[in-house]
């Protein structure tokens, strides 16, 4: 081994960047290169562009090492495929390499997309890899290469800069990788990824890499003691190769646990810690270590108590070899910066801490620790004052709310019993065997957009704007009625998103006007952040609602996001235990609940989507957070009468560990995903004793075709083999907001026919 990785000591980074562009120019850039307007060297321009910016960007902030290689044109599960020759072969006819990646992401006419799921506990979702056993991994280093190229152009011939290309690293990957039909566990390939990274690892350090950071979040998760050995040895491995940078491992959303120790022993030169999501690691000796500290969160919007990140990065200075200030992990999970935020209340706004405003803390905190705090004195006193104004704003904790909390979790168990309710409702509502209903939204046509935007922009007033949206709810009343389906919506076309309308219109929210963050590929999410005591000022929903209710006889259901999903997609408070703040959210949710009661809506379905993605990467602190997330949600439904029906909507079709709580929700009606997986979930459901009924979605709305009726009466006689008719409603699988006004039509037609059909025999 030479000592070229001893050379790159450094003092500030981050642990990743975003890349949509401050002002989303790649969503822009990729979506004219789908479209076919733009060529594949726009594209190119747009990336180097943004990549140049954000590097720029660091070493304005103080940053003394770069992370590479944390560009992505779509994803970085899927970038670590391609970089290991792990894309399904089903693409390997694609001969442009951009359209090929872009096929995987995607699909084609012709080819499915890989699975897209959410990124460990947060709202980012990842191509998931598909590895059958006859993958032929090998390395395709060029993008990473060529990334690294660009970066040494930028940092120039700035003295001290490192370079660091990041990398899934080998145990992540694996471990969320899925194994094609037939083939091995993934993980059983661990040792021939090993080895292509051994490969790597000089070619990176001949292009002028002196360090490259293996992304490691699984270590935030439970393993096995047999996992944590193979993946030690693993890092054991790449730390004998010759001729490498210096290797760092990266964890991040959660401390890294009993892994850490046998980690740090494995030869390996550096480590990045969460020090936002875990603590400062006990009993593991990490003398002869760099540690990237990662005390500024990644994750969410707060301005850092600086002081006492000096406090923890002194801590942990003495105990290591060599210490670095850093984020707890990639800045891809915040917006890119403050500037341009004038419309936020100017008081909240000092409280906060974008992307840009992080790395500016990175730099702050690394002159602190080589010069001493009087260095930037000036910047530990304005730290420390937005913090006590904050703690001292009247309207951060208010009393008025937390008396109303507390009167309604004393109030809340007012229903009887799930089967006492059930002959209550089925006499009031009076619907047939497999009533058919949808889950909320409707296509939302560009008239729709405009209509809202322009009320946004103040061009159009409120009666001229609610004028347009009672057009279209009319339009879906109608359309529904026609159908011949049994319980209506009114089709939301006054909500932009299911959270932020409700963000909108609540006290204790802010909304930027530019906070995107990406959500996946080239779609973003500007995400509320929630900063005060929460209350309603006003009824949410009851104009729209009632006003779809006034043009039919049949029952139109109200529709709210429950509490776990709100706060699941906005930026939270730091400043108070989730537990609570989910408790004001459900009280405001309670009340609309009761005022859409007495303004007569007689079925409310409550959506809670993100209740399994909330859920803590370590099974112990599981079972608290289940229970907090249960009882908001009950808190939330259980004002209203017994012949009331409340409905809950879940996005997702495999349960796990959230099936119990499905059955604490206490929900009358809970429709789930189950189209795609041909009804399994209600196997799951049923064998769990779950006591309500469900309506399992047979018509898969992520995808732009049209289920014929008998694929339809299939789906519906294997859910009627678990559950009885009773208890069975039909409806598709989520909203369809994204789908197309024919489409919708047709699959609707073909739906409630089903549903006829079924129930005729
Ligand atoms: N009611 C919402 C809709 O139909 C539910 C969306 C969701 O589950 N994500 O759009
Ligand atoms: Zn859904």
């Amino acid at each position: 081994m030479t000592d070229n990785h001893k050379i790159g000591a450094f003092r500030a980074t981050v642990a990743g960047l975003p890349r949509i562009g401050p002002r989303r120019e790649l969503k822009r850039a990729l979506e004219a290169y789908w479209a076919g307007k733009a060529d594949a060297d726009l594209l190119a321009g747009v990336s180097r562009d943004l990549r140049r910016a954000a590097w720029r960007g660091l070493l304005d902030g103080g940053v003394d090492a770069l992370p590479t290689n944390t560009f992505s044109y779509y994803d970085q599960m899927l970038d670590t495929a391609a970089l290991l020759g792990a894309l399904p072969r089903r693409y390997a006819a694609i001969d442009d390499d951009r359209d090929r990646y872009f096929a995987a992401a995607r699909g084609t006419d012709r080819l499915a997309p890989l699975e897209m799921t959410k990124w460990f506990d947060t709202n980012y979702h990842y191509l998931v890899p598909e590895i059958a056993d006859d993958t032929d991994f090998a390395l395709h280093p060029e993008a990473v290469l060529d990334d690294l190229a660009l970066a040494r152009t930028v940092a120039g011939d700035r003295s001290g800069v490192s370079l660091r290309p990041v990398i899934i690293g080998p145990a992540t990957f694996l471990s969320l990788a899925k194994p094609a039909p037939g083939s091995a566990d993934p993980w059983t390939r661990l040792a021939e990824l090993v080895d292509l990274h051994a490969e790597l690892l000089p070619k990176l350090a001949a292009a002028g890499a002196s360090w490259v950071q293996f992304d490691e979040p699984v270590l935030a998760t439970d393993l096995s003691a047999g996992r944590i050995d193979e993946i030690t040895a693993a890092y054991r491995r790449l730390a004998a190769v010759a001729d490498r940078p210096a290797i760092m491992v990266q964890s991040y959303f959660g401390d890294p646990g009993p892994a850490l120790g046998p980690l740090a022993a494995s030869g390996i030169d550096g480590v990045g810690l969460d020090l936002v999501a875990g603590g400062v690691p006990d009993g593991v000796d990490l003398s002869g270590l760099t540690v990237a500290a990662g005390v500024i969160d990644g994750r969410n919007v707060w301005r850092t108590d600086l002081d006492a990140a000096i406090a923890t990065l002194h801590e942990l200075a003495a105990r290591s070899g060599s210490l670095a200030v850093s984020t707890s992990c990639s800045l891809l999970h915040v917006p890119y910066g403050l500037d341009g935020e004038d419309a936020l209340d100017p008081a909240v706004r000092e409280w906060l801490a974008f992307g840009a405003e992080k790395i500016d803390e990175v730099g702050t905190l690394a002159r602190a620790l080589a010069d001493g705090p009087h260095a930037v004195a000036p910047r530990l006193a304005e730290a420390r004052r937005a913090a006590e104004r904050r703690s001292a704003d009247p309207r951060v904790r208010r009393p008025e709310v937390r008396e109303r909390v507390a009167a309604a979790r004393a109030g809340r168990t007012g229903r009887s019993d799930a089967a006492e309710r059930a002959r209550v409702q089925a006499e009031r509502l009076d619907l047939p065997a497999l009533p058919t209903t949808t889950i909320g939204s409707f296509p939302q046509t560009p008239q729709i957009r405009r209509a809202r935007a322009e009320y946004r922009a103040g061009r159009l007033d409120h009666d001229a704007y609610a004028r347009v949206m009672r057009g279209h709810i009319a339009e879906v009343i109608e359309l529904q009625s026609g159908l011949g389906l049994d319980v209506l919506v009114h089709g939301e076309p006054e909500r932009n998103d299911m959270v932020q309308y409700f963000g909108e219109l609540l006290d204790g929210f802010a909304i930027t006007a530019n906070g995107w963050v990406q959500s996946y590929g080239s779609r973003c999410v500007r995400p509320p952040i929630l900063w005060g005591d929460v209350s309603r000022p006003a009824p949410m929903t009851v104009e729209w609602i009632g006003y779809a209710q006034s043009l039919t006889d049949r029952p139109v259901k109200g529709m709210l996001t429950g509490p776990v999903t709100i706060l699941a997609w906005s930026f939270v408070r730091d400043d108070q235990l989730l537990a609570e703040v989910a408790d004001q959210v459900a009280v405001a949710i309670r009340e609309e609940c009761a005022d859409l009661e007495a303004a007569g809506t007689v079925i409310i379905q409550v959506d809670e989507p993100a209740l399994r993605e909330l859920l803590p990467l370590r099974r112990s602190e599981q079972p608290a957070y289940l229970d907090w997330a249960v009882g908001a949600f009950r808190l939330a439904t259980s004002g209203v009468a017994d012949a009331t029906q409340i409905h809950t909507h879940l996005c997702y079709s495999e349960f796990g560990e959230v099936i119990e709580a499905i059955d604490g929700l206490d929900a009358d009606v809970t429709s789930v995903e189950a189209a795609r997986s041909g009804m399994e979930v209600l196997g799951d459901l049923a064998g769990s004793g779950f006591g309500r009924a469900v309506g399992p979605g047979v018509y898969d709305i992520h995808s732009p075709r049209v289920p014929e009726t008998t694929e339809m009466t299939t789906l519906l006689h294997r859910a009627l083999d678990v559950l009885p008719a009773e208890r069975l409603w039909v409806n598709p699988d989520c909203g369809l907001k994204t789908r197309g006004e024919a489409e919708v039509r047709r699959a609707l037609t073909n739906l409630v026919a089903a549903a006829r059909e079924v129930r005729a025999r």
